[in-house]
């Protein structure tokens, strides 16, 4: 069952650059090398920018994978034989238009669809088409240039689910319908990476192929009742109106949204961004108009959110059919399909693949989470404490002595099992800032009455309230707030803190 939860509302939007550099000062993420001037398209992860990122993955596999019966993983390699992007028409479709602004130069990818018709998003001005670019990179695969193979870094990880479908079927226990997934790293040379990690040329995706026998009707569909959200079809879209706030099940229903298994997955993937503090106000499904649709695709929506660059995608949703299987046979001569205890013997069709940048999840996630707090003057970076870099930090009141051993005991305990900070430095004040600003949703201090009543005191990032915990029950009672499972009120005593005058 889908949980709805309000998103916390505190962001005061950041331009794309403020963002960045906000991450680079804090160790989010910086341009790749950049002490070589970096290379356009490429970025490394600091300190938090490794532990936001690993946390964003590690949610998005639980949620749908471990969280559900009908769904494995597999992990497929980077390189793989060539043979695979011929057959999926990589080789010869997946083609970007380069085009150059007439007037100040600005440079872009467009889709081959919106050539002539699109104009300079910078000036407004007619592009010029510089030609046509697939962006997959090459690479030989052998150290001897003759033997060797001319090969590409994946430009997306679904390939391999394909390749591998049956592979993976006869190995696990599926029934279908069935989905598998997989997280990696994808490459693809655009033309004009830009807009800090909005458009790189090496990012992460994580991606679902979602299987039925055709007509399969989708079993889960009433669990996304509740979920309401803008939706902007193509007809909208061509007849000018308004995107509509509508429940996502009534429009399916309306047939709006043809397909059960879209409006479960749209419907899901946006539960899914709320459960972890995202504000749903800044999300819409918007359905691909005909002539945008790739290649392979019936019917495509995109999750799209409200970037301070505009309405862009953020999600792809494409309904495949047997396109790729199909694909795969023909040019490998091995069947695809396969015997499934209901179905029989059927090749099945991806009714939905959704798929999903982590970069463009990280960034949702810091502009939704960054607020600047006129009364704390400083930033607070309100991430769910699932998500947080650090979970929390331990600070000695006094950096000797016993305060100082309980708390190192503390530290090295609860480092056992999450990721925590020890910051002995500064004033209480600062280490709560400093601490604010990097998303740390509990602060835990140990003074001198924690020795005597074996408790410290723990403070709320959002609502700067504070508990006394008893130290032996400080893991599960961190355990209980970091899921979820209790109110920060029910975890411990409140304790009364003094309130400034104005
Ligand atoms: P766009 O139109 O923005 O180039 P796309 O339609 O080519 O995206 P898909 O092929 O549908 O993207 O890829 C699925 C998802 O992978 C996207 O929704 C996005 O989250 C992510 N993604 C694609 N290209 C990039 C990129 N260059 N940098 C970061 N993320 C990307």
């Amino acid at each position: 069952m889908v949980k709805e939860k309000s998103a916390n509302n505190k962001s005061n939007m950041l331009s794309i650059d403020e963002l960045a550099t906000f991450c680079k000062r804090r160790g989010f993420a910086y341009p790749s090398g950049e002490i070589y001037g970096g290379l356009a398209g490429f970025w490394d992860y600091g300190p938090l920018g490794v532990e936001l990122k690993n946390n964003i993955k590690r949610e998005w596999w639980r949620f749908h994978v471990h969280q559900r019966e009908d769904l494995v993983g597999i992990d497929g390699s980077i390189i793989t034989n060539p043979k695979v992007w011929e057959a999926s028409g990589h080789v010869a479709s997946f083609v970007d238009v380069a085009v150059v602004c007439k007037k100040c130069g600005h440079k872009a990818k467009i889709d081959k669809h919106q050539v002539g018709k699109v104009k300079c998003d910078k000036c407004g001005s007619d592009y010029i088409v510089k030609g046509e670019f697939n962006p997959m990179f090459v690479t030989n695969v052998g150290p001897i240039k003759e033997d060797s193979i001319k090969s590409y870094l994946r430009p997306e990880t679904a390939q391999l689910i394909f390749a591998d479908f049956k592979a993976i079927h006869d190995n696990s226990r599926l029934k279908l319908p069935f989905g598998i997934a997989q997280v990696g790293k994808a490459f693809r040379n655009e033309i004009s990476p830009r807009e800090f990690l909005f458009r790189c040329r090496e990012f992460e995706q994580m991606e679902i192929e979602y299987f039925i026998a055709r007509g399969m009707k989708c079993p889960y569909i009433d669990e996304i009742k509740g979920v309401e959200m803008e939706i902007y079809s193509e007809e909208m879209q061509k007849f000018d109106k308004n995107a509509k706030k509508m429940k996502v099940y009534d429009a399916w229903k309306k047939g709006i949204i043809k397909n059960d298994w879209h409006a479960y997955w749209i419907a899901l993937e946006f539960s899914w961004f709320v459960l972890l503090g995202a504000n749903p106000e800044k999300f819409r499904a918007r359905q691909h108009l005909s002539e945008e649709k790739s290649h392979y695709a019936v019917d495509t929506w995109d999750l799209e959110y409200s970037f301070p660059m505009g309405w862009r995608e953020l999600e792809g949703f494409a309904n495949r059919s047997n396109f790729d299987l199909t694909q795969h046979e023909k040019h490998s001569n091995k069947s695809m399909s396969i015997q499934d205890a209901i179905a029989g013997k059927v090749l099945p069709d991806v009714v939905c693949e959704p798929s999903l940048g982590v970069e463009r999840a990280f960034l949702v996630f810091m502009f939704d989470a960054y607020e600047h707090d006129q009364k704390r003057e400083n930033i607070v970076l309100h991430l769910s404490p699932k998500l947080a870099p650090y979970k929390a930090a331990i600070f000695p009141l006094i950096s000797k002595g016993e305060v100082l051993e309980v708390s190192r005991e503390v530290y090295k305990d609860l480092k056992e099992e999450f990721n925590v900070l020890f910051d002995e430095s500064g004033s209480i004040g600062r280490r709560y800032a400093r601490n604010d600003e990097i998303g740390t949703p509990f602060c835990i201090t140990v003074d001198e009455s924690s020795l005597k009543g074996k408790s410290v005191t723990i403070r709320e990032r959002d609502s700067t309230k504070q508990i006394k915990v008893k130290i032996e029950k400080l893991r599960s009672v961190l355990r209980d707030l970091i899921n979820d499972d209790i109110s920060f009120e029910d975890a411990g005593k409140a304790v009364v803190t003094r309130v400034k005058k104005e």
